[in-house]
């Protein structure tokens, strides 16, 4: 596995690739890896693609009170892991070589980025969207990999590759999760042991949800009442930042669940704010 760490050597490198033919799949991550980012490398490995992974944790998608100082980085490892994972290239940028300091251009789906994670982190998407444009435009990938697990995310960046007439194919992947249900996340790292305990309650009483859908209950209020219910009970340290039922496609909330209506959440707990959905 080659490493790379400018991008001027990764768009030269991968325009070169593109000249003698080679299909290439990028999977873009944050590092700190976890089975959920070794899942994306490995279905991008089992394309006859080259495998290129990004590792950059982007200062521009964290708001001024977020994370982003003690967001996990653990490099050496992830090193080993992308190889073992089938990674052909590893791009680990400086934060200074990504971004000029008089960086002016911004992409944005505004339409589909006000709503749930969106809400609470109002310049999130437009962070993501620069970057993962910027990243396309540095490997020019045929295809992409991205993780369920940030739903929300998924949709916003097909919708720009589309909008913007990108020749890239985005590619969703099945949420990993603990044998306990719940997803796993590079911010998992941040709960205490009590709030660990409790965390995988937050997909649990999505799952009542889905069980009460398919008992026949269509009404979003009543099935929305079935999680909190079960979250007042058994996740008491846990705070709800939202609990929707949104359109798959459009991101705007549903009154009566039909064909693909997504259940998606996010909730505080201690430090972390996990975020979890499900198809209903
Ligand atoms: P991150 O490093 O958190 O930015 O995540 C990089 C990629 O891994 C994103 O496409 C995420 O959606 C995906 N990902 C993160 N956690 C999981 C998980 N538990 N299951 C599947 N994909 C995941």
């Amino acid at each position: 596995m080659q490493i790379i760490t400018t991008p001027q050597e990764l768009q030269r490198f991968c325009l070169g690739l593109r000249a003698r033919g080679k299909r290439i799949a990028l999977v873009p991550t944050m590092g700190a890896f976890h089975a959920g980012h070794e899942s994306l490398m490995r279905a991008a490995a089992a394309t006859d693609a080259f495998v290129t992974v990004s590792l950059f944790v982007n200062p521009t998608q964290f708001g001024p009170n977020e994370d982003l100082a003690a967001y996990p980085r653990d490099t050496e490892r992830d090193i080993a892991t992308a190889r073992a994972a089938g990674a052909n290239l590893l791009f680990m940028p400086e934060p200074g070589a990504m971004y000029a300091p008089d960086h002016g251009t911004w992409v944005e789906v505004p339409e589909l980025a006000r709503t749930l994670c969106g809400a609470s982190r109002p310049t999130h998407f437009r962070g993501v969207c620069t970057v993962v444009l910027k990243l396309f435009m540095l490997v020019q990938p045929h295809i992409a990999f991205f993780g369920e697990k940030d739903r929300q995310q998924l949709i916003i960046l097909q919708r720009m590759a589309r909008d913007l007439n990108v020749p890239v194919e985005i590619r969703g992947c099945p949420i990993v999760r603990e044998p306990d249900g719940l997803a796993l996340s590079s911010r998992n790292a941040y709960l205490a042991h009590e709030e660990r305990a409790q965390a995988p309650q937050l997909h649990a009483g999505l799952l009542k949800a889905r069980a009460a859908r398919e008992r026949g209950e269509r009404r979003t209020e009543t099935l929305r009442a079935v999680v909190r219910e079960h979250w007042a009970k058994h996740l008491p340290l846990g705070q709800e930042d939202y609990l929707s039922i949104v359109d798959v496609h459009n991101l705007q909330p549903v009154d009566e669940v039909g064909e693909n209506a997504l259940l998606a959440a996010a909730v505080r707990l201690g430090g972390a704010r996990l975020i979890d959905n499900i198809l209903l």
